[in-house]
């Protein structure tokens, strides 16, 4: 998979994907993660990105020329219908679609070529979103200053469903969400800590009997935490 991130504030990805299993998916060629300054696409005068709302109001809108140039640049054309196939133009909105596991389980699987567009500002011109962007995702029901600290939540939780991503050792088979419910509590050593000790059927060997466990325990966390995963309220729509 090939990441493209278009933003005024490239700096903001200085490190952020050099950790752990994102840094390790990089190492491997399974993703390449590309950052591209806004600006370097702004031709007016000043190179501004940024300009006052139609309307009136407060606050600056980000303006489209630069963004349609990024675009250009990155993907050839300026008309989402021409994309290559497996290319998805996302912008990071909170007017966008909820983010969920499994619309990243779905770009994880069908896309080779994401493009995630980080707004500023009061947002992004609309004809952004006319011409150019395939889906906009919003990472859930608050509003944050910049696309940026959204972007590295998609592109994170995308690239580490990945094929090999996670290595051989773990599986997000069982992680949250995956199968519609939290996962299970987790203990290392030592087998009592400060008088809690580790649920006996840890240490029991009957694999059988520790599946039973942790999947009862699942459940009683996500009834507890989060009944609406067990209404079945979350799941991406099938349309
Ligand atoms: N006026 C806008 C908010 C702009 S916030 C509104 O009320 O809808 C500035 C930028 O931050 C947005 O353009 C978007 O790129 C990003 N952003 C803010 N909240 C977000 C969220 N919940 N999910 C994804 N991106 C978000």
């Amino acid at each position: 998979m090939r990441i493209d991130v278009l933003t005024i504030f490239p700096e903001f990805f200085g490190q952020v994907f050099d950790f752990g299993i994102i840094r390790r998916a990089r190492l491997a060629e399974i993703v390449s993660v590309n950052v591209h300054d806004i600006r370097d696409f702004a031709f007016n005068k000043h190179r501004m990105t940024d300009d006052r709302p139609f309307g009136g109001g407060d606050g600056m809108v980000m303006k489209p020329e630069p963004i349609f140039a990024a675009v250009e640049h990155i993907l050839g054309t300026t008309n989402r219908e021409d994309y290559p196939p497996r290319t998805r133009v996302v912008l990071l909105s909170p007017q966008g679609t909820v983010f969920k596991q499994a619309v990243a389980q779905r770009l994880a699987d069908e896309t080779e070529h994401l493009v995630l567009i980080c707004g500023r500002y009061e947002g992004v011109d609309e004809r952004v979103n006319e011409r150019l962007v395939n889906e906009e995702i919003s990472i859930g029901d608050y509003v944050l200053s910049g696309g940026e600290t959204a972007a590295v939540v998609v592109a994170d939780a995308v690239i580490r469903l990945l094929p090999e991503a996670l290595g051989s050792e773990t599986s997000a088979a069982n992680d949250s969400f995956s199968d519609g419910l939290l996962d299970c509590p987790h203990y290392t050593r030592p087998a009592d800590f400060m008088g809690m000790k580790v649920p006996d059927v840890l240490l029991s060997g009957d694999h059988a009997a520790i599946e039973k466990w942790r999947h009862e325990k699942a459940l009683e966390k996500t009834r507890s935490n989060r009944k609406d995963l067990l209404e079945g309220e979350n799941g991406e729509c099938e349309s």
